[in-house]
């Protein structure tokens, strides 16, 4: 096993946008919304929680029983909960979030506000009587709700399950403690109707950027390519194949959504090692995602699809 200094590794756990889809044409990538694990110096960061986050949480109960043969020698499930804003496809799994089921874990979740509503009332709205038995204050796990806006810093400290969030400026950034795991965003407004968050993880000089459910600009877009740059992986919207996005009859152009041609030509830009295309449209088979996959490497040689069940370390 490796030592959790020299863990930071990702694993894909839902790959598609919009809705879940289950067929035997889609095995290959899978049909769970989006969802994506980070494993970081014992840290556990989930970022949004579509339906993909249902099988994460199977995983993590399966590991809290694993831990001890009694409940009070058990290692209790703490994870940290990043939401890149609040469409279904990113909240669908909460529900079904099996930690959430136990008294021990405990959940950080952050998430942006939107124009009209607080992050915390939006979640406890969505976990609520008509739409689902168990409203959030019955909920047995803790489970905290934080807005986190582009000006503020999640900090990680190794031997703490507490966090900090705060605005640091970049003198401070450069005094946290070498093995501090910083999570940043910025948002943007290329997603209607409120924007969505991009993410960054930091860690020991290595970092990955997650940009779901974003639309190219002219030329990229130049905050996110700064935001970016350098990043080891850049996780970027690819949902639609070009001929769909500006298709003549049914044009797909303003939904906030990216060409896998959108993606490379943010990672060339910001020059980041490794290109992952994500939030794939899900009535795209197996084959149209191997053609997406393969096309895009033309425009970004260091490029893969998505798929459940990838995993890809960093250290
Ligand atoms: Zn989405
Ligand atoms: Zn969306």
């Amino acid at each position: 096993m490796l030592e959790k200094s020299q863990e930071f590794n990702i694993k894909f756990h839902g790959i598609r946008g919009s809705y879940s889809v289950s067929s035997q044409n889609v095995l290959k990538y899978g049909g769970n919304t989006s969802c994506v694990e980070v494993r970081v110096n014992g840290h556990v960061i989930i970022i949004d929680a579509g339906s993909g986050i249902i099988n994460l949480g199977s995983e993590l109960v399966k590991d809290y029983i694993a831990s001890g043969t009694r409940e009070s020698s058990r290692i209790p499930i703490n994870a940290t909960i990043l939401l890149s804003h609040t469409h279904y496809d990113h909240i669908s799994g909460i529900p079904f979030f099996k930690p959430t089921f136990i008294d021990t874990s405990k959940i950080n979740m952050f998430g942006p506000d939107t124009d009209n509503n607080y992050f915390e009332d939006i979640i406890t709205n969505f976990i609520s009587t008509p739409y689902f038995p168990i409203n959030f204050d019955e909920i047995v796990a803790q489970v905290n709700l934080y807005s986190f806006k582009p000006a503020e810093t999640i900090v990680l400290y190794s031997e703490s399950t507490d966090l900090e969030t705060k605005q640091l400026n970049y003198k401070e950034i450069n005094e946290l403690p070498e093995d501090a795991v910083v999570i940043s965003c910025i948002k943007s407004q290329a997603h209607p109707k409120d924007g969505v968050l991009i993410f960054k993880i930091s860690y020991k000089q290595h970092s990955i950027v997650y940009a779901s459910d974003v639309e190219g600009y002219l030329g990229g877009d130049i905050k996110l390519i700064n935001f970016a740059r350098n990043a080891d992986i850049l996780i970027h919207d690819s949902q639609y194949l070009y001929e769909d996005y500006a298709s003549s009859i049914t044009p797909k152009q303003g939904f906030g959504h990216s060409t896998p041609e959108m993606a490379a030509e943010i990672a060339k830009l910001a020059n980041v090692k490794k290109l992952v295309i994500y939030h794939i449209d899900p009535s795209y088979n197996d084959e149209v995602v191997e053609i997406m996959e393969n096309n895009v490497k033309k425009y970004f040689g260091n490029t893969i699809a998505a798929r459940e069940g990838l995993e890809i370390s960093l250290l």
